[in-house]
């Protein structure tokens, strides 16, 4: 039997509180899909207070150190989560980017995914749980903590859909979708409902901020499609990057840097 997937990637803005983990929840437990994986950002904040952190310690941490500092960022994130599900009787497990086998290079604080061994997430949805998975991070071959970049979050969610075989990522954002221009400043801004990886890959590169270009680069070359809508209310989908494009057969991931 095929089972559907669904992946959801929830940005630090949608985690800013710890009641908005209960929305979250009210979100995940909307969907109907069979098998669900949720990719978690850290909270608000989060990561800009770690890294001025490490700064108060030592101006130049040692950058092993600080990705198993910032790291922990999205840990608090996929913990919280977990406990909202279950506080709404839904069973769910968390996952750091180790346990979900996130394989990285050794390049600390910028590291490349160069293969993926989701085998305990497969194994919490066969259990039929909601595996949450932490984003932004993995572990390199040697079993260090690496970090992907600022922002890395996407990619983590793409790269899960690439190798769990889900066409598509859902990102939950504070916006209703990918726009002609910023809608916080710009009143004019038009919501754009479909529209190629290499438009949205144009887009980052004038500034927009509302998909990683590396996670976008991904999706094109394995054929994953990008679905962009809003986390504050119940709404449809606003924008689909890569619509209509295949699933590649072959995986391919970032290669080592
Ligand atoms: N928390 C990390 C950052 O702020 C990763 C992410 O949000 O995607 O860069
Ligand atoms: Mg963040």
């Amino acid at each position: 039997m095929v089972m559907i997937m669904r992946i959801m990637k929830f940005g630090g803005a949608s985690v800013a509180t710890a009641e908005s983990f209960h929305r979250i929840a009210e979100i995940i437990l909307q969907q109907t899909d069979e098998e669900i994986v949720v990719v978690v950002s850290a909270m608000g904040q989060t990561t800009d207070e770690l890294l001025t952190l490490a700064k108060k310690v030592h101006p130049e941490p040692p950058r092993r150190e600080l990705d198993m500092l910032v790291s922990v960022g999205e840990r608090i994130s996929i913990a919280l989560l977990a406990m909202a599900l279950s506080k709404q009787g839904r069973d769910a497990v968390s996952f750091t980017g180790s346990q979900s086998g996130i394989i990285t290079c050794t390049n600390h604080s910028q590291a490349n995914i160069i293969e993926l061994r989701p085998k305990r997430v497969r194994e919490a949805l066969e259990k039929k749980k909601v595996a949450i998975v932490a984003g932004f991070q993995g572990v390199s071959k040697l079993g260090e903590i690496t970090t992907l970049g600022r922002g890395g979050s996407d990619t983590s969610a793409v790269a899960l859909a690439v190798a769990l075989g889900a066409d598509a990522v859902h990102f939950y954002k504070d916006v209703e979708g990918i726009y002609t221009a910023d809608p916080k400043t710009h009143a004019d801004a038009q919501l754009v409902s479909e529209m190629s990886y290499e438009e949205a890959l144009e887009l980052t590169k004038k500034g927009a901020k509302i998909l990683h270009p590396r996670a976008i680069e991904l999706a094109r070359k394995n054929g994953v499609q990008l679905y962009v809508r809003t986390f504050k209310k119940d709404s449809q989908i606003g924008t689909v990057v890569g619509k209509g494009v295949l699933r590649n057969a072959v995986i391919e991931y970032e290669g080592e840097n």
